[in-house]
């Protein structure tokens, strides 16, 4: 499958990873739109939100972008998930953008 994300995720493409768990990997944004922005995306395969049936791995991917948000000082910040074209998703493979800073 020709998914970059998939490919960060079974490290055939190398890339300086935040955070890294069983189900998880986040890394900056090539493409920050904020000073700190961070994607935490899963290891699997999931395209979208729409395609999303795991709640638990919805909500690993929030605690995970809380924890990477508390190492890096961020007393606000945005979570947000992009979901299909019009919806502004760019890759089809699941991510949450964590965007903050001064
Ligand atoms: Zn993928």
């Amino acid at each position: 499958m020709d998914c970059i994300f998939c490919k960060i995720a079974n490290k055939e493409i190398p890339k300086e990873l935040v955070l890294e768990n069983e189900e998880l990997i986040a890394f900056d944004d090539i493409h920050p739109k904020t000073p700190v922005h961070i994607l935490v995306v899963t290891k699997a395969h999931v395209a979208s939100v729409k395609e999303l049936e795991n709640p638990e791995l919805a909500g690993d991917m929030v605690m995970a972008a809380k924890k990477i948000a508390g190492e890096k000082n961020l007393d606000g910040y945005k979570l947000l998930f992009n979901v299909g074209r019009e919806g502004g998703q760019e890759i089809d493979h699941l991510h949450l953008h964590l965007m903050g800073g001064k």
